[in-house]
């Protein structure tokens, strides 16, 4: 069977089993070029801003292809849209969910798998994307700084996407807005950097505005983690568990709420 949407399963550190599904074409489209990308820097052609559409419904193959797949992995944790760029880029996102809750619930499985998205966070601004993305059960939103420096450098954004405090007020809003039963988890991304004092997330200013951020946000969860492949820079590399666990008992500290669970990965 040739696929042409969907990867894996793979096992993912912060999914469990997770089944990719790749809407987007298959060039990475995104608004961000994160220097930690693990499917290289994004092309200038293709750093678009957050109002950019890319129309592409689903083929008729797509719900074949879902079947076939879904046939045989019936662990599965989490059927994951994302990937290959930013998945809310693409205007036909619900003809694709509705086709994917239409498949899981024919599933005569005990457990079934959530239907996650991971996304950017650069156009949750728009209230018509908050509307799409509340509609999956998990949605795991980056948010890699708080501090407008460190989100210029380390996700190197398109000129039209929003500065980062205006970013964390649409997560705050896609909170409270959508369905108590779906759940939100804050994704952040640490690093450090061959280059001294330069290109690194895990400075005193950017934790704290984080811990602030995630404070107002009120997230169902944190997930911390680092570089697990190659990144789009060569300058800087991932941190160890015993940072990411310093790092984590801070972030705790600052939040103090016991509703909000962090972890690291
Ligand atoms: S948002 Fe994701 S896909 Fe886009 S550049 Fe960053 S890591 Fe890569």
């Amino acid at each position: 069977m040739s696929r042409v949407y969907t990867f894996g399963p793979v096992k993912s550190r912060r999914l469990g089993l997770s089944l990719g599904v790749d809407i987007l074409p298959k060039e990475k489209y995104c608004t961000f070029n994160c220097v930690y990308c693990e499917i290289g820097c994004t092309d200038p052609n293709q750093l678009v801003s957050p109002e950019y559409k890319i129309h592409a419904p689903p083929s008729t193959a797509f719900r074949k292809e879902l079947k076939d797949i879904l046939k045989y992995s019936p662990n599965l944790n989490s059927i994951t849209f994302g990937y290959n760029g930013e998945p809310t880029l693409n205007e036909n996102i619900l003809d694709f969910l509705k086709i994917v809750y239409q498949i899981r619930d024919e599933l005569k499985w005990n457990i079934k798998p959530k239907i996650s998205i991971l996304t950017n966070s650069s156009t949750l601004y728009l209230k018509e994307i908050r509307d799409k993305v509340s509609q999956f059960e998990y949605i795991i939103a980056k948010l890699d700084a708080a501090a407008e420096k460190d989100f210029k450098i380390t996700n190197r954004p398109h000129k039209n996407v929003p500065k980062i405090n205006e970013i964390i007020n649409s997560i705050m809003k896609l909170k409270d807005e959508m369905p108590n039963q779906n759940k939100l988890s804050i994704q952040i991304l640490l690093y450090q950097s061959y280059i001294k004092d330069r290109n690194s997330n895990i400075n005193n200013e950017n934790l704290y505005q984080l811990g602030c951020a995630i404070k107002k946000i009120r997230p169902d969860f944190v997930q911390l983690y680092s570089i697990a492949r190659i990144p789009a820079e060569p300058t800087i590399y991932s941190i160890d568990n015993k940072k990411l666990e310093n790092i984590s008992k801070k972030l705790k500290k600052i939040i103090n709420d016991n509703l909000i669970s962090i972890n690291h990965y």
